[in-house]
């Protein structure tokens, strides 16, 4: 049974291991029971076409493989050391990936990206298959309880991308690092762009997948870390081929560099998640107030200086819940948070005070601009129309609308809650005048 968890190791298999086990083998004898029937028609069809392609291609090039004993050494080397690396650094992927979701990103690129430097094609493909049971038994499955189907479509994607690399290396006529080591410039050029391929390939096969079950575009693709991280990996992946091609022992230096890399991407990751709200992607609470009390030392520093604060509040936002339920209010809220960080400059910091209550700083303003900026939140608004799944159909949600109060530094106050209270008082005037509008704080003065 060990062998099911493939380098798991034999000693003290902990109970939940076992209990992956089991629930793989009872998900194999009954295919009806599979989590996959349960996703959207056009996620199954997808997945159930990346997964036939990958077989059919791997069942392809199994026939034209002639397996090597070096070959064979070198996939056991790359096995190990991926395995080795996933179980340094699997505290760490742990907090990674509870503080960021970013799918497609994963540092076995390294491991997978040599072999297709190094391997037959169809010898890749045992390693993806490796690699990711590793994986999904020892990290992903405990985590989040990853359904087997997404661990199975997300090897089935690597695969592809796998073969799309090697095809590159197949059509420069350079079929692999001890090619290129006699290729020179050609050899240079076609690794590179084996590469490139790796990269943009990896992106675009999983993007159908994702596309709807994450709505933005932005979201899959990560932030600038992320890809750094994938760049990275590759050329740690090139490292570890020329090492292997040339003195293999020295393939074992990359293992540190990687796990530095690893724990350099969780620090940034819990530096954004502890500054952004979850829901939105605004400034949180804390953030914002942490800029405003710079902007209010800066301004005080200055004696000419204004800055101005918009308090504000969705009208009616219950009645969008009681309608469409509550996924679809949280898709309104994001929609909310974009027409507004639209409607400001750049440097102005949005927030989310929680609930359906958003803060603006606008630093830097003459007072008698607030107003029409605030203005230009509440038309901003006024013209979103989100698209939301409300009972398995789309609906379109538009006629929102926002009361916003305004209070500018130094009329209205000269701390941050002064400040903050007052823009408050105007929102509730705004409220209590009949929403929809704009009260500033000299207007109920
Ligand atoms: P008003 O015009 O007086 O502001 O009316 P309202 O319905 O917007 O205000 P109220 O404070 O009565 O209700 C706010 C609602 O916002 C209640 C709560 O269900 C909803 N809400 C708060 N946070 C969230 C959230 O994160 N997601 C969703 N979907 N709804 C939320
Ligand atoms: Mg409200
Ligand atoms: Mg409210």
């Amino acid at each position: 049974m060990d062998d099911v968890t493939v380098g798991g190791g034999a000693v003290a298999l902990p109970v939940d291991t076992a209990a992956v086990v089991r629930a793989t083998t009872r998900a194999m004898i009954s295919p009806h029971r599979w989590t996959l029937w349960t996703q959207r028609p056009r996620l199954i069809a997808y997945c159930l076409l990346v997964e036939v392609v990958a077989i059919a291609a791997t069942v392809f090039l199994v026939g034209r493989t002639h397996l090597q004993l070096t070959d064979a050494v070198v996939l056991a080397g790359l096995a190990g050391m991926g395995i080795a690396q996933a179980e340094l650094g699997r505290q760490v992927e742990r907090l990674r990936r509870l503080v960021n979701a970013t799918p497609h990103i994963n540092m076995t690129s390294v491991w997978t990206f040599a072999a297709v430097l190094l391997l037959p094609p169809a010898l890749v493909a045992l390693l993806v298959a490796v690699l990711y049971t590793h994986l999904a038994v020892r990290s992903w499955y405990r985590l989040r309880r990853v359904p087997a189907f997404r661990t199975i479509f997300n090897a089935s994607l690597v695969i592809l991308t796998c073969y799309s690399a090697a095809s590159v290396l197949a059509y420069a006529g350079v079929t692999g690092m001890h090619a290129a080591l006699t290729a020179q410039w050609q050899g240079v050029a076609a690794i590179g762009g084996a590469a490139i391929v790796y990269f943009v390939v990896g992106a675009l096969v999983a993007l159908p997948g994702l596309t709807i079950t994450q709505p933005s575009v932005k979201e899959f693709f990560g932030g600038w870390a992320d890809n750094l991280l994938e760049i990275a990996t590759l050329c740690l992946g090139m490292l570890t081929a020329l090492a292997l091609a040339t003195l293999p022992a020295l393939a074992l230096i990359v293992v540190p560099p990687m796990l530095l890399l690893h724990r350099g991407v969780l620090a940034k990751q819990l530096e954004i998640a502890a500054t952004t709200d979850d829901k939105t992607g605004l400034f949180n609470t804390t953030a914002w107030r942490h800029i405003a009390t710079q902007e209010l030392a800066r301004a005080q520093r200055h004696a000419q200086a204004s800055f101005g604060i918009l308090m504000i509040d969705l009208d009616h936002f219950k009645q969008v819940n009681d309608t469409h339920g509550h996924l679809a209010g949280d898709q309104v809220l994001k929609g909310v948070a974009t027409a507004i960080s639209n409607a400001v400059r750049v440097y102005d910091s949005v927030g989310r005070f929680g609930g359906e209550e958003f803060v603006v700083l606008l630093p830097d303003i003459p007072e008698t601009t607030v107003l029409a900026v605030a203005e230009r939140v509440r038309e901003s608004v006024a013209d979103l129309a989100v698209t939301v799944l409300s009972d398995d159909d789309t609906a379109v949600i538009n006629n929102l609308s926002v009361s916003i109060g305004v209070a500018t530094y130094p009329h209205a106050g000269t701390g941050v809650d002064r400040l903050l209270q007052a823009a408050d008082k105007a929102m509730y005037s705004a409220k209590t005048a009949g929403r929809n509008q704009v009260v500033s704080v000299t207007a109920t003065a």
